[in-house]
């Protein structure tokens, strides 16, 4: 649907390309810029300029960062021969947010999907690899999704990883039942992943 006026259309084009917004939310918040004051809207635009110039991958472990490294590879407190691989950059803040993880952290930026194109060459595996082989890495936990991608990324990390480096440790974590959460709700893949995964008392 078109206001046929070119600007708010625009506007409305624009945002309802944003994931999770559908054209009616991205015509509430034309409405809502355009009843917001100026001075508001062009700090707004600043903002979006600034992220794309500040912020890039860290060259390392391909978090986000505006400084040379990010601040997980620059902190030397942290133990170098654990290694947890994540999806992308907004789960290192999810796990970093539990405070009980230690290491170091290196973003795939994606999970093998085959019926999207998404194949070895596509996440950062080369660079996983040369990061376990060159900086001591003993341990590598994997912290992917438990569905169908990151299962299958996981299985292809695993083998990929031993064939490289022959006495790795490689660990996935438990995507286990909710502390508190009745058996009788949890879905039967939560359920027997949660089984795999047990830890002995
Ligand atoms: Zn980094």
């Amino acid at each position: 649907m078109s206001f046929k006026i070119d600007a708010l259309d625009r506007l409305v084009e624009h945002l309802s390309r944003l994931p999770g917004l559908g054209e009616k939310t991205a015509q509430r918040l034309a409405f809502h810029i355009l009843k917001t004051k100026d001075e508001a809207i062009s700090q707004l635009s600043q903002a979006l300029v600034d992220v794309k110039a500040q912020v890039h991958d860290c060259p390392v472990c391909f978090n986000y960062t505006d400084r040379e490294l990010c601040a997980v590879c620059d902190d030397a407190n942290r133990d170098g021969h654990l290694l947890c691989v994540v999806e992308d950059a907004g789960d290192i803040l999810r796990i970093e947010a539990a405070m009980s993880f230690k290491g170091r952290y290196h973003v795939l930026q994606g999970v093998l999907s085959p019926l999207d194109g998404v194949g070895p060459d596509q996440i950062r595996l080369v660079e996983l690899l040369n990061r376990v082989e060159n900086e001591g890495v003993r341990e590598v936990v994997l912290a992917l999704d438990a569905d169908l991608e990151g299962d299958a990324t996981s299985l292809y990390l695993t083998k990929t990883l031993k064939g490289r480096v022959g006495d790795i440790k490689v660990t996935r974590i438990a995507h286990g039942v909710p502390i508190g959460g009745n058996l009788e709700y949890v879905d039967h893949r939560t359920l027997s992943r949660a089984l795999e995964n047990r830890v002995e008392l």
